[in-house]
């Protein structure tokens, strides 16, 4: 029997015929254009009776919704992948900015809506939403309108919304501008190089260490040179933020976020307490590590550089077989998934230039298909990233025939079915390894990741709070930041580290996102949780991925502390589901230490 052999390059002309050129594309956009007009026109002329009859205009209205939703949604996707597979393609950058502008009108016309479900009593509404054709919506349409509900009236925040694009929002842009032109000087070969930030960063994951010292010297010295206007932007940035949440009553600066990620305060302090209480072995890690490359102690440029190189390859064919066989240990139907996916072409992996970095995967809501954006040069890591891709591609696909607005999931679950999958594909990889030497390596790579997620995120986590407590006081100077950022991060890292990087609330961009407050927990969260289903796939074997879809199908539709307790039967206020998730990353690093005794 001859083997199959999948393309590397996707098929979007399923979609819209000929890319950034397409007439259908064009007409879709105007079709869009007008749904959105006449979803407005709805809204602007409704006045809620405050009776049954609302439920009837609500029914018409989020049918208008979903249509709307997925139109804008299916022509988002199409164009971030024609933006991604060439990124010289000029009218794919027009076409973006038309969908920016069409997501914003929509944007606007949905806080309207919201704002108008306050003005329903609590009676009527528990009426209306336990009607039948209701019911399965009414979490988010009762979030919808409890949000609005502690915002300020409708003229307030459209002001708000109107200052923000020249205040608020224009921070965070002033503050891209404002690296990217910044240079880090690096001298290769005697000659003098000026290297963008982030060619900069890379060189922290160079296995040489005069390097990666020598471009930190640089780094913080070009960060130290901006740190006065970058102080500036995050005290007047953050200024906007607290001064909207004072108007609106709200004290606690992670009322938002936690809001956003639709879980409680008592769930995030358990994980970090958790995560806190386990941090020994995450230091005997670093320790080990450090002496392993030779050093007392690791400083902060040491973190990201591996313990070795794999000669090990795997070419895109034989990585998608592995990803296949490795899914089928755990599931059919996670399996069929990733083989249709590469037998219908949703996969861009080719390894050639002109397209952009990183991966994405990205959902066509009205064709019900996903697309993969990768480019994989056979390296573990890239089996990896591809499994995880397929992970999110799983995820969509386990929500078919889900409602559009119950598949909206916040950033915290979003990762839930991409860690799981590329969970599944890494173990397999560390147990295939060649020899000893390739499996420290790989085994060294998930570490990384989870020193990443349960120290260097925490560290971000303890500066940010700190820091918005201390800014509702006044602006907060360099020096300050300074200190502040210094003490997180020796707590995060339990002073194991011989130096570390106090302009890091500089450098890390995270800190200047406007769209979503708190850029941080959600990661550690997004990655516990789904380790955490992992050890319970793992104790209860095969049968478990119909439990697992159940999940996924839910995610977007309740509180994680209900999705938990619903489907893992578990309380995520309490210590014990968090302490088998981080128990999974200390395994890893018991087998690391085992193999690195004595070397
Ligand atoms: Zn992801």
């Amino acid at each position: 029997m001859a083997a199959v052999t999948y393309s590397d390059v996707w098929n979007l002309d399923v979609f819209f015929k000929g890319g950034s050129d397409s007439p259908e594309l064009q007409n879709h956009l105007k079709e869009t254009e007008e749904l959105i007009n006449l979803f407005q026109t709805k809204i602007n002329n409704w006045t809620p009776s405050n009776s049954a009859q609302d439920s009837e205009f609500l029914q018409e209205v989020l049918r208008d919704f979903e249509k709307t939703g997925k139109k804008l949604r299916q022509a988002g996707a199409f164009i971030g992948c024609l933006l991604a597979q060439n990124t010289e393609d000029k009218k794919a950058y027009a076409l973006d900015s038309q969908v920016t502008g069409l997501s914003a009108a929509f944007q606007t016309v949905l806080g309207a809506f919201h704002n108008l479900l306050t003005s329903i009593d609590d009676k009527v509404w528990d009426n209306i939403i336990s009607l039948a054709s209701l019911k399965e919506l009414g979490f988010i349409l009762s979030e919808w309108r409890e949000r609005a509900k502690e915002k300020l009236s409708k003229e307030e925040e459209a002001l708000i919304n109107a200052l923000g694009v020249d205040g608020y929002h224009s921070w965070g842009q002033l503050y891209d501008l404002i690296v990217s032109k910044i240079k880090v000087p690096f001298t290769e070969n005697g000659e003098e190089k000026q290297l963008s930030v982030g060619q900069a960063f890379n060189k922290f994951s160079n296995p040489d260490r005069e390097i990666r010292q020598a471009v930190f010297e640089n780094w913080e010295k070009a960060w130290g040179d901006q740190a006065d206007l970058l102080a500036k932007t995050l005290n007047h940035l953050s200024g906007f933020r607290l001064n909207v949440y004072k108007k609106r009553g709200w004290d606690e600066v992670l009322k938002e976020p936690l809001s956003i990620n639709r879980m409680k305060k008592e769930t995030l302090d358990t994980m970090w307490a958790v995560i806190t209480e386990n941090k020994e072995k995450l230091v005997k890690y670093l320790e080990r590590k450090a002496q392993l490359l030779g050093l007392e102690k690791l400083s902060w440029f040491d973190l990201d550089a591996p313990y070795g190189t794999t000669e090990s390859k795997l070419s895109y064919q034989e990585g998608a077989q592995f990803i296949e066989e490795n899914f089928a240990k755990f599931g059919e139907k996670l399996s069929a998934f990733a083989k249709m996916a590469f037998e219908e072409q949703w996969i861009e992996a080719a390894d050639r230039p002109g397209k952009a970095p990183g991966g994405f995967c990205t959902y066509l809501p009205e064709s019900e298909q996903s697309r993969i954006f990768m480019t994989y040069s056979g390296t573990p890591s890239n089996v990896s990233t591809l499994a995880h891709e397929l992970g999110h591609g799983f995820h969509t696909y386990a929500m078919r025939g889900v409602p559009h607005i119950n598949r909206l999931y916040a950033m915290n679950v979003a990762e839930t079915a991409s860690t799981f999958a590329e969970m599944i594909v890494a173990d397999a990889s560390v147990k295939s390894a060649k020899n000893e030497e390739e499996k420290l390596v790989l085994l060294d790579d998930k570490i990384q990741r989870t020193v990443a997620l349960l120290m260097n995120i925490h560290a971000r986590f303890l500066f940010e709070t700190r820091f918005y407590e201390e800014r509702k006081q006044g602006p907060i100077s360099v020096e300050r930041l300074n200190e502040v950022m210094l003490e997180a991060q020796r707590e995060a890292y339990c002073d194991a580290l011989e130096e570390y990087h106090p302009l890091f609330w500089a450098s890390k961009l995270h800190f200047f996102i406007t769209g979503v407050p708190f850029y941080n927990f959600p990661y550690t969260f997004g990655y516990l949780f789904s380790l955490g289903i992992y050890a319970q796939a793992l104790a209860e074997g095969k049968g478990y991925e119909e439990k697992y879809i159940a999940l996924l199908r839910d995610t977007a539709s309740m509180t994680v502390e209900d999705l938990a307790a619903k489907h893992l039967q578990v309380n995520l206020t309490e210590k014990d589901f968090w302490e088998k998730a981080v128990g999974i990353c200390l395994e890893d690093i018991d087998e690391f230490l085992e193999l690195t005794e004595g070397k």
